[in-house]
């Protein structure tokens, strides 16, 4: 009786976890040194699958507000006008890897994350990280220092793994969009809680949302409010909660 309520229970719990073994985390991070004079953000955008959203990035190149990328191989390779513009304006974003083909970092046979599989096994992670941040290195021509796994949720394993090859995993404190599922005003109101040191998490890929919308007007209530944008290649980050 008592196993079938925690299974009902384990059900219900965000994240819908599906597998054995302990649940994935998501990683929330800040930036690190807290001494700066000025109140800071990073902002970062993920371009998982899907299309441009220019509306955001011209809002961004506009307003000189610069942002860090995350995209997959895939993304990159179905967007070559949306490349083309963010390599143009390279003084403003910086582009940083989510994978090749947006698997989660998740380790083992049926294990899944928002309904998405993880990877079969260790091997299966290595080439999802490495062909993510060779086709950045090859397309945007400049290699990526910063990891951030689909779904933004890692086991154990992974992380281990994706610090042993070198790169640094991207969490957030600021989930701006949920997945570009959000309304303008539901994202005016997030960004709203922004403090100093935060990192935004947002989508780029999803042009028919309100994320260009949304994050429109509660950029530029950060920017009145005199708020510093950073770029990952920029700065640290410190983990608040999640992999360590
Ligand atoms: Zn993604």
């Amino acid at each position: 009786m008592k196993t079938l309520l925690l299974l009902a229970l384990a059900a219900l719990a965000p994240g819908a976890w599906a597998g054995s073994g302990p649940k994935p985390v998501e990683i929330h991070d800040r930036l690190a040194d807290a001494s700066v004079p000025y109140q800071r953000v990073a902002l970062t955008l993920d371009a998982c699958s899907g299309r441009f959203d220019d509306d955001l990035i011209e809002f961004l190149i506009r307003n000189r507000i610069p942002a860090t990328i995350f995209a997959t191989k895939k993304w990159l390779l179905k967007n070559p006008q949306g490349v083309a513009i963010i390599k143009a304006h390279l003084d403003l974003f910086d582009v940083e890897n989510h994978g090749e083909n947006h698997i989660p970092a998740v380790i083992g046979r049926g294990k899944k994350v928002y309904g998405i599989p993880g990877e079969p096994d260790i091997l299966h992670l290595r080439r999802e990280v490495s062909e993510g941040a060779k086709a950045i290195t090859d397309i945007i021509g400049v290699a990526p220092r910063w990891y951030r796994g689909a779904t933004a949720e890692y086991d154990a394993p992974a992380v281990d793994e994706i610090g042993k090859m070198g790169y640094k995993i991207a969490g957030f404190s600021i989930n701006a969009d949920a997945g570009a599922s959000l309304g303008r005003k539901a994202i005016v109101k997030r960004l709203q809680n922004v403090r100093s040191g935060d990192v935004i998490i947002a989508h780029m890929n999803k042009p028919a949302s309100d994320s260009a919308e949304g994050l429109s007007v509660g950029l530029l209530e950060l920017l009145h409010q005199r708020f510093v944008f950073v770029r990952l290649d920029q700065v640290d980050l410190t983990e608040v909660s999640g992999g360590k």
